[in-house]
């Protein structure tokens, strides 16, 4: 008989909460886990899937002008965006039902309540009821930073972006990260005069350089506007519920949407961590161990609220890894060495290892081999889009140790090659690879 009314009690049914439930009680633990929101957390919910789906419906606007050049007659087209959006929050709700199947298989108890920590061991629910767990999971994921100006809340962020009754005329968008870019691409494709207001000069920090400054070409030979270097003074709403996003310094922005896209923070508030004297650093992250421990012994946290790397696949496994440790009698850590990441902006960029910059940084001697091609669909398409691959290698060993690029279906390309890097292949290695033709990928095996 436990002291605890379970073994594992889970704050956060997102990509690290649900990983973690089901595979302690697949080792046999008890366990519940408290959702505030709906299951499936920011991914399913109103992140990466939502998002990506609206990046498939954008991307027609571009294949139904370039259809007529493969030969379709097709008809002057209009776009629906309540259809979209309907159907997208339809796909949604199914993968909600999933997810929620898959907790429920597993024997998991869902507690649909808000969660706070009154102490190493202890938990109360929004209900009132107070319960007991030898272990607490915090995996309670970030949210988006809306900056303290005056009518701030006159602006959106990423979760309000899904529900639009319409899309705006024009858009403005406040931030210079992968999710700022994205909704640019996306409704720039869905007709909307789209502005980016970033307070550096730089976008896509952490990004190789060459492949940023390709995107920001494309972007802005395409109509999107930029603005850097900008300080964000106030939000006026006017009579007619359009807005105008005022800045310390230069013209006042007019728009129907804003949209704060300033980074995500670490959820942490009114958690009650002091209670537990669970530790937080300066950004109100999470402070954890290698096997994601916390200050307190029976508290554990995953996922964005430990700021390691806001990546579902990251939180994934950092879930999945506590839940070996803790319950399967496997201690495991998690490896960040090499972890890919793309953004789905228009087009799309992804990116594995060091960039150019790093590297030569960390390693002294790199080289640096290109290739900047215009994509046979492009050409027939008449599209002037260039796509640009880039490999860094070390120039002592011959490893690849970086590969960037930009073009269509970047992601999915580079997710192959990821596991090449990881296993530290060399530069000889890659060209000892037969092409196959005619793809974009070949140039990753033709790179001179
Ligand atoms: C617009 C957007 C696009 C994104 N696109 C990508 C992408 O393409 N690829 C990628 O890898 N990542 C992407 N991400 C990031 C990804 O969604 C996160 O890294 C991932 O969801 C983190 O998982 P998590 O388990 O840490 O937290 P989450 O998935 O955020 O889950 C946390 C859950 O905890 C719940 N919760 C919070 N506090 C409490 C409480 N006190 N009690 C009960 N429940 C609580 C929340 O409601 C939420 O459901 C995107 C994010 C956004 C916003």
């Amino acid at each position: 008989m436990s002291d605890y009314d379970f073994d594992l009690f889970v704050i956060g049914a997102g990509s690290g909460g649900v990983r973690a439930s089901r595979v302690a009680s697949a080792h046999g633990a008890k366990v519940a886990v408290a959702e505030e929101y709906r299951v499936g957390g920011t991914c399913v919910i109103r992140g990466c899937v939502p998002k990506k789906l609206l990046v498939y419906g954008a991307h027609f606007a571009g294949d139904l002008k370039d259809a007529r050049r493969f030969g379709w007659k097709v008809p002057d087209c209009a776009f629906e965006w309540p259809v979209l959006r309907d159907n997208v929050l339809a796909d949604v709700d199914r993968l909600e039902g999933l997810y929620k199947n898959t907790l429920d298989s597993h024997g998991v108890e869902l507690i649909p309540e808000r969660a706070t920590i009154t102490g190493p061991h202890s938990v109360k629910l929004a209900n009132g009821r107070e319960v007991s767990a030898r272990h607490v999971l915090i995996a309670t994921g970030a949210w988006p930073v809306v900056p303290e100006v005056e009518g701030a809340e006159h602006g959106l962020t990423s979760n309000e972006m899904f529900h639009l009754d319409e899309t705006p005329r024009r858009l403005v968008i406040i931030g210079g990260g992968y999710i700022a870019n994205e909704f640019a691409g996306i409704f720039h494709q869905f007709g909307s005069q789209v502005t980016l207001v970033n307070r550096s000069s730089t976008l896509l920090r952490g990004y190789d350089e060459s492949i940023r400054d390709r995107l920001m070409q494309i972007s802005t030979t395409k109509g999107i506007q930029f603005r850097f270097n900008a300080q964000l003074d106030r939000i006026v709403k006017n009579e007619d519920d359009t807005l105008c996003v005022h800045f310390s310094e230069g013209d006042p922005i007019p728009c129907d949407v804003l949209l704060f896209a300033a980074g995500r923070r670490p959820h942490t508030g009114g958690l009650g961590l002091e209670n537990a004297g669970v530790e937080v650093d300066g950004k109100g992250a999470i402070k954890v161990d290698e096997y994601s421990r916390t200050s307190c012994e029976s508290i554990y946290a995953v996922g964005d609220v430990t700021d390691r790397l806001q990546l579902t696949p990251v939180a994934i496994r950092e879930g999945h890894a506590f839940a070996d440790t803790v319950f399967g009698d496997n201690p495991r850590t998690v490896d960040y060495d090499c972890v890919p990441s793309a953004v789905f902006s228009d087009p799309p960029m992804a990116g594995v290892g060091l960039t150019e910059a790093q590297a030569k940084n960390k390693l002294g001697t790199v080289k640096v081999y290109t290739s900047d091609f215009r994509p046979m669909k492009n050409v027939l398409a008449g599209r002037e889009e260039r796509a640009l691959y880039k490999m860094v290698v070390d120039a002592t060993t011959d490893c690849v140790v970086g590969l960037h690029m930009i073009g269509p279906d970047a992601p999915e390309i580079l997710q192959a090659a990821a596991i090449a890097v990881k296993a530290g292949l060399t530069k000889q290695q890659f060209d000892d690879t037969v092409a196959l033709h005619p793809s974009m990928a070949e140039e990753l095996v033709l790179l001179k």
